[in-house]
């Protein structure tokens, strides 16, 4: 079998839908034409529909995995003379530092212990403190833990911080509501919740943010978000981009749309209930923070995660998500994005049942 060929219950990329292989057929056209402006206008469109973002916000189409998105995201819109508060409790938050820290921008990380809960007692000490932005991975996909937006919009709203959210394995996961949590920046990626190919992120920005990141004079050729919202203007992007997955975007945010957004996530949120369920008489079990509906990071009681990871994909030809560092040795997660069904799941648990019996 031809590792293609594998079942995914892994984050991204995901299990993909048959309409996305079908898109993926075809021959890539050119894109300076105005056929594919019309289809990256509605993609900008349907993007804002789905985040529920306000009218006037503008989108950056950016061809780039979610850590290039991240990084550009900070440069255009912070510099020296900002000073940032980064939730930091897993790898992604600590990408997040790593980025500020080498491109010189003032921040100070609220770091969380393992298994620690975010809770709004966490921001006391920074209150007040002259902070101007927020970064966030509202998913913290090492750990799987969901952060509750209403505290952290609370404390941005309270300091008069602009917020930025990565929520690159949360968004058509968890509800997403944009300009009703004052979010400045949304940051998602084609291969996670939208089940695409890699290769395109998507940042999603605020009238205010757009305002200041115009007042930014941003070292960069590439990521000038400055030179995509002109060319966006007319439906183009500065440089060639992943003009395939741009297809598949398309045909996706359709899709998403005519099913409804509500529906979407609850049908993650189903397959996710229902695999959580089934588990809680096997020998592992979940976190008690709480938990994003994108993947279960389950923990055993023994260090065998690799090698049960190990058996799954070379026996079983089933891969699951391993997780780096120290966790990784007692930890797995198993996505519930993409197209999986329960009986899947079934598939996975019965697999689970064997390998302890072996
Ligand atoms: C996947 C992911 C990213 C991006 O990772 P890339 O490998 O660069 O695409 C960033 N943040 C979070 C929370 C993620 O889950």
């Amino acid at each position: 079998m031809k590792i293609e060929d594998y079942k995914l219950f892994t984050i991204g990329p995901t299990q993909m839908y048959q309409s996305t292989l079908e898109v993926r057929k075809h021959v890539v056209p050119y894109f300076r034409t105005a056929e594919f402006s019309n289809l990256m206008l509605d993609n900008e469109r349907l993007i804002k529909k789905l985040q529920f973002a306000n009218e006037e916000s503008k989108v950056v189409f950016l061809t780039a995995s979610g850590s290039g998105a991240m990084e550009a995201s900070v440069i255009n819109c912070f510099d020296g003379s900002d000073k940032l508060l980064i939730i930091s409790g897993g790898t992604f938050g600590e990408r997040f530092e790593k980025i500020c820290e080498i491109h010189n921008i003032p921040f100070e990380a609220l770091k969380l212990g393992a298994d620690e809960e975010l809770k709004a007692s966490h921001f006391d000490e920074f209150n007040n403190k002259g902070f101007t932005g927020l970064l966030v991975n509202i998913d913290e996909t090492y750990t799987g833990q969901l952060y509750d937006i209403n505290i952290i919009k609370d404390f941005c709203e309270r300091n008069d911080m602009y917020l930025v959210v990565d929520a690159i394995s949360s968004f058509l996961a968890d509800p997403y509501y944009m300009e009703q949590n004052n979010i400045d920046v949304t940051i998602v990626s084609s291969q996670k919740g939208l089940c695409l190919a890699p290769g395109l992120s998507i940042i999603t920005l605020s009238p205010r943010m757009v305002d200041k990141i115009n007042k930014i004079d941003v070292k960069s050729l590439y990521f000038d978000y400055k030179d995509y919202f002109k060319n966006m203007e007319r439906g183009q992007t500065p440089f060639t981009p992943a003009v395939g997955v741009c297809f598949e975007l398309n045909d996706m945010l359709h899709k998403i749309d005519e099913q409804g957004i509500e529906d979407r996530i609850k049908e993650v949120k189903d397959r996710c209930d229902y695999f959580r369920g089934r588990i809680s008489s096997l020998p592992i079990h979940l976190p008690s923070y709480p938990l994003s509906n994108a993947i279960s990071p389950i923990r055993f009681e023994k260090d065998i995660a690799m090698d049960f990871f190990v058996y799954l994909k070379d026996k079983k030809h089933i891969m699951v998500n391993p997780v780096g560092g120290e966790l990784g040795k007692r930890s797995i997660r198993v996505s519930h994005v993409g197209d999986l069904v329960n009986d899947d799941y079934d598939y996975l648990i019965d697999e689970i049942k064997k390998y302890f019996e072996m």
